[in-house]
Parts: C-alpha cells; structure tokens; sequence
C-alpha cells in the first residue's frame, strides 16, 4: 500500500498552530507542540529548474558537507545554498530554555542571517559543524526542540544582532542610529525583500489570490488603468515615463484601504519606488525591472540624486546598509543605477552606486561587476565595502 501524503496542506495546518503559540502555551495539551514530516533529502535542495525551496516552514538539518557549501550570496554577505537564501540557526534548546523560547522567542537561539563575527568564531573554535539548520521560513515561525526530550516546537525566534550589525542592516552599526528599534522591527519577510535582486529564486509566499481576496474592489483593474491614464504612466514619486512599460506602474493605495479608490487616494508609483513604501514587504521586484527602471531614468535625463535622501529612494533596497556607512562617512553621492557601456555603444552592465570621476562603484551581480572592469571601471561587491570600510572613504573622501 502507498501512502500518500499532502506536505503542503500538513504545512499551512503546522504554521497556523505556531501562530497562536504565546497564548496557548499555559493551557493543558498545549497545541504548540508539533511533529513536523521528515525532513526532505539533502540532494533535493534547489537545483536548477523549478524553484524548491530549501525549507517550507521547517528547514533541514546542516550535515558537515552541505555547511561547507553555504556561501555568501553574490558577495552581498547573506548565506546562499544552491544559490537561494537561506538563514541558520540552532534548533536545539536545553530543558528550561526550550520552554522559554516557546512563551518568547527572545530567549531562543538567534537566527543567522549573515556570516556574522559569531559564525566566524564558531568556524575558528571549531564549533561551526555544531547541529545547524537551514530555513527559509519568512514568516518567522521556526521549529525548536529540547536537547533531551526530542519534543518539538514553533516559535518566532529573533534575528541575530551579530549578523545586523555585519549587514549593517538599516545602518545598524552606524553611531547615532537606534539600535533597538532597528532590532525590534526586523521581520524576516522584509529582510528577504530587500535582498532579493542578490538571488534569482525567492521562496513562495502561499497561492496567488484574486484582486477580490486580496481586498481590492471588483472593478479595481479599471480604476487603476484609468487612474493611471490620467497621470499619463509616469511615476508620481520619481517621475519616470512608462508608457512603453504600462506594467511596471501600479496604483498605489495612500492610506492602505484598497476600497478607498478615491483620486485623492491613489497614487501612480513605478514598482521600484512602490516597494519602497511602508508595509510593502511583501512586493519582490526583480533585479532585472528595477534595472529597466533605472536605464528608463538615465534616458529620459532625469536629475541625477543630489542627495542621500533621494538615494535611498532610487537604488536597490539591498543597499541599505552599504548607503547608510557611506553616508556617514560623508563621501560624495553616486550615481544610482549607471549604464556601462562598450565602445558599440551597447549597455554592458547596470552598477547600482557610481561614482564615474573615480571610476569606482559597487556592483550587485557578478556579471555587471565583470563586465565593468573590462570598461576600465573598479567595482566592489557589497560584501567588500563593508569589510574594507576604509578603502571606499579613502578613494573618494
Ligand atoms: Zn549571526
Ligand atoms: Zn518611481
Ligand atoms: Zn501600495
């Protein structure tokens, strides 16, 4: 007999038990307490072909080999398996704090978003092949278990400060910024948002909905077009001009109500300045429309940014923390998005941050940064500057 089993469905059932974690911890039976399926192979991890994820909601358990093949992403500083994203952690707790990580997962083990200073030691005192596990869940919601008990549970353990501070995620290690806030509103769905242009698979954010589950009103496509007519399809933020790109516009909802389609609530916002509004974490632009964008801005001579403020609204989010160590330092503000061209003229390659006197710039994949320096250019990655903070402030200080 064959049984067969819906993963999936056993999934959504296990992710819907996690959420309700806090609150049910103090009644009897706790319902937090799940068997999650076996793991998958090893082997299965993400080849090429569809997207597989590394890890649904649970993830799978590191053996030394597959440790060794995590990796930084594009030079970005992110863990990468199979060139996805992945996070790690320790899902193993002792007694007490396993039942404290389950009421808060504050007191679990952090999640590795990073090759920290931590990861780092533990490489070096030989502790790195200690029991890790990858995951992807972005929901935030990890399995955890006793050392010695085995039983196992969900909880939403907190993101590594180690790891924030080595991203310098939103400025993190930067004096002056607020630390606190910056760790208190971390959410996993943001972060792998922000960083998506660094891998070319994301990991699925459930079935796609209708205009009507999502919250829109039913005529929403038309009062967008028409909306978007009136504002003759260029942005309302950046300005660019989308006519010969009507997709890359959306009808962006101010106050967050979608049945709000007053003219007055609507605002036209290409993809890349929409996804940089708050509460848009779950907007995954690819690399290659906010590249198109960026071309589109150069083209129709648009002002280039003259400050930091407007850097930040132009470049790719995954700068963030490259943009806030490079303000600080107060070097001249870049070129956000440059075309790299051959001597036929034909654009060779995209670099985010430009700065074209020096010929110096940093650069997301690693086909632009090769390409570059074939044109003359130095280009590092994200990952370089923020090791070698010296060497950018040097060069154009
Ligand atoms: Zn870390
Ligand atoms: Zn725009
Ligand atoms: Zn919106």
């Amino acid at each position: 007999m064959k049984l067969e089993i819906d993963l999936g469905q056993l999934w959504s059932n296990v992710n819907k038990m996690g959420q309700n974690r806090a609150k049910v911890i103090l009644e009897p039976a706790p319902p937090h307490i799940v068997d999650p399926p076996p793991d998958p192979p090893i082997g299965d991890l993400g080849e090429s072909g569809p997207y597989v994820p590394v890890a649904g909601a649970g993830g799978i358990d590191l053996d030394p080999e597959t440790l060794k093949r995590i990796i930084t992403g594009s030079g970005s500083g992110l863990l990468s398996l199979n060139g996805q994203q992945i996070m790690m952690y320790m899902p193993g707790h002792y007694s007490e704090r396993f039942e404290k990580a389950l009421l808060d997962g504050n007191d679990g083990n952090r999640m590795h978003i990073a090759f920290c200073t931590h990861l780092e030691k533990m490489k070096q005192t030989g502790k790195y092949d200690a029991k890790y596990r990858a995951t992807q869940a972005i929901d935030g919601n990890f399995t955890i278990h006793d050392n010695k008990s085995g039983t196992k549970g969900v909880t939403d353990l907190k993101v590594c400060k180690y790891c924030l501070n080595t991203l310098n995620y939103d400025g993190y290690a930067v004096p002056g910024r607020r630390k606190g806030t910056i760790f208190k509103d971390f959410s996993f769905e943001a972060f792998f948002e922000r960083y998506a242009s660094f891998f070319s698979a994301h990991p699925q954010r459930g079935a796609t909905r209708t205009l009507q589950e999502k919250g829109y009103t039913e005529d929403w496509a038309e009062v967008s077009r028409q909306y978007r007519t009136s504002r003759k399809y260029c942005c309302e933020e950046c300005t660019v001009d989308l006519n010969d790109y009507p997709y890359l516009l959306h009808s962006h909802h101010v106050n967050a109500n979608k049945q709000d389609n007053r003219d007055e609530n609507l605002r036209a916002l290409c993809i890349d300045c929409h996804s940089k509004q708050p509460y848009h974490d779950h907007m995954v632009v690819s690399i290659e429309d906010r590249h198109l964008i960026a071309q589109l801005r150069q083209r129709q001579d648009m002002p280039a940014p003259a400050d930091w403020r407007h850097v930040f609204d132009l470049a790719d989010p995954g700068m963030n923390g490259v943009m806030h160590f490079l303000q600080h330092n107060q070097v001249p503000i870049p070129a956000v998005g440059l075309d790299i061209q051959d001597d036929n003229e034909a654009v060779v390659a995209t670099l985010e941050l430009a700065w074209p006197v020096a010929k110096l710039a940093i650069a997301i994949t690693d086909e632009d940064a090769v390409a570059a320096r074939q044109q003359g250019w130095n280009t590092l990655s994200v990952e370089q500057v923020l090791a070698h903070p010296d060497y950018f402030v040097k060069n154009l200080g």
